[in-house]
């Protein structure tokens, strides 16, 4: 097995190693196998990235967007040439399933790399007219973006805030989760390898600490982070320090509400895809699957059906579709909470313990039936395979209960009545909602949380303004009228 990356940073161009930083294993989560070691960045390593950023990123925002755009669609063409690669790396680093790897994180990735490509170009300011005089503004880049990345998806975070950084003009230093450093060094090669000027996109690598460091680092002028909200607090409050520019992408407990008249298939479909896909490692499932009283019982039927034909094992092969959680610790942390769960009196429908596989850190994939609004599971971002299924009788009373939460990420709604469809996401407290859908997250659509859940958006138009700010210029024609 060969993860071996050719270094642990990525710093002006080029890979650079300082073994002077603590070791980092990286482990394949369906084995336990040490893969491939890195070391943290040496304040030496984080000054270098920061000052190549620095020195690369004034001639890039003053390079035509249309450029930017040719060498940001080249590390597209670049990625579709090396897919299958790229895919099993990914899956060494994350242990998901290489059916899900193959089409969901770096062609994700791909996606928002085209699309802010095609965008850039697009982007202008406005001119304000005064009478004689007029008003233009620019819509520039912030400058130095850092970016701090979760171990769920660890390649699409480094592309869905490289992408639109990028080709609106700024430079980005990206450090990773210590749990998946491996994703985010292939896409600096690649960037490299398309032609990006050294310095505009590095990679540093290392746990909480590196990223406090470059958080109030006087060279950083945004910080966009992935992670859990207790991170989102620290990282949000530093910035604040600096009066930095933020995009905060953080957890959630999102509600997903069947009501009686939905096709049942359809939503048992979509509750398996937010509850299961990536190991049930995403931070917009709907862990909250409310379900409207008269279909409860079909509904649970066929739910235990496919959740007991689900296929466990080696995220390598081709027709597994359920991996082990990314490490040891999420395993315990996760196998707590279904403890917590039966202790507090969820019924188990199916799963509820460890899988039978001698290595890898695997959980059966699990339904708890009869959660009330009180339980641990359901008020407590899980980031496991663990479902929670609650009762509900009417529409007021489950829009009540699916906003009773300080998270805010998403939401989805089953039914066949699109004017109750439509009715209910008004009132839900989401920064994203599906209908008689789930976790569908294309570029084109802006992505991120309300409440705690966070602050700013990724993808779609929305991320321009999160990756530019607005310079308004005065343009005087006539004598200045000066009453001194
Ligand atoms: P985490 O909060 O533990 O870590 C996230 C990143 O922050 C890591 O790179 C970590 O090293 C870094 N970090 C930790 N402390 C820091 C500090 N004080 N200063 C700066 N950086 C620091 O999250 P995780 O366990 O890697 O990921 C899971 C979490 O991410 C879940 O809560 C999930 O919901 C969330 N998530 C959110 C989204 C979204 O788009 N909203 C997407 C994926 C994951």
């Amino acid at each position: 097995m060969i993860a071996q990356p050719k270094a642990s940073h990525f710093v002006d161009g080029a890979y650079v190693e300082d073994v002077a930083g603590a070791a980092i294993d990286v482990i394949f989560p369906a084995t336990g196998e040490v893969i491939a070691r890195v070391h943290e960045a040496t304040p030496a390593i984080l000054d270098r990235a920061l000052a190549s950023a620095r020195r690369a990123q004034g001639d890039w925002a003053r390079t035509r967007p249309v450029d930017r755009a040719r060498i940001l669609r080249r590390a597209v063409d670049l990625i579709h040439a090396q897919a299958e690669d790229l895919a099993q790396l990914e899956t060494l680093d994350t242990g998901k399933p290489i059916q899900e790897t193959r089409v969901a994180d770096w062609p994700s990735g791909a996606d928002a790399l085209e699309y802010f490509a095609g965008l850039a170009p697009t982007v202008t300011g406005q001119t304000i007219p005064l009478g004689q005089d007029f008003v233009y503004t620019l819509r520039e880049p912030v400058g130095v973006c850092l970016g701090i990345g979760a171990w769920n998806y660890p390649s699409q975070i480094a592309c869905w805030k490289s992408a639109p950084a990028l080709a609106l003009g700024n430079a980005m230093v990206f450090k990773p989760s210590e749990v998946t450093p491996l994703g985010a060094l292939k896409l600096a090669e690649i960037l490299v390898q398309a032609g990006l000027p050294a310095g505009l996109f590095n990679v540093v690598q290392g746990r909480g600490a590196v990223g406090a460091a470059l958080v109030t680092d006087p060279r950083v002028d945004k910080v966009s982070l992935t992670g859990s909200v207790p991170t989102g607090q620290k990282v949000y409050a530093a910035a604040a320090a600096g009066v930095r520019h933020v995009t905060m992408e953080l957890g959630g407990k999102s509600p997903l509400i069947i009501f009686d008249d939905a096709n049942v298939e359809d939503a048992v479909g979509a509750a398996l895809l937010a509850n299961f896909y990536s190991t049930g490692q995403i931070c917009s499932n709907g862990t909250r699957v409310f379900v409207q009283k008269g279909i409860k019982t079909r509904f649970l039927d066929r739910l235990k059906a496919r959740t007991e034909a689900i296929v466990l094992g080696d995220p390598r092969k081709d027709d597994t579709q359920l991996g082990p959680l990314v490490s040891a610790a999420q395993l315990d942390k996760v196998m707590g909470y279904v403890a917590q769960a039966r202790d507090q009196g969820g019924r188990v429908v199916t799963g509820g313990n460890r899988a039978p596989i001698k290595d890898g850190f695997y959980i059966q994939p699990t339904v708890f039936a009869d959660v009330t609004d009180d339980m641990t599971l359901a008020c407590e971002e899980v980031f496991g395979p663990v479902m929670a299924v609650l009762d509900f009788e009417d529409e007021a009373e489950v829009i009540a209960r699916a906003n009773a939460t300080e998270f805010g990420l998403a939401a989805g709604v089953f039914t066949a009545d699109l004017a109750r469809a439509h009715r209910v996401v008004a009132q839900l407290q989401a920064g994203t909602c599906w209908i008689n859908a789930y976790n569908l997250t294309p570029v084109e659509s802006p992505f991120g949380g309300v409440k705690m859940s966070g602050v700013g958006r990724e993808n779609g138009h929305a991320a321009v303004e999160h990756y530019t700010q607005i310079k308004s210029v005065y343009v005087g024609m006539g004598p200045v009228d000066a009453p001194y």
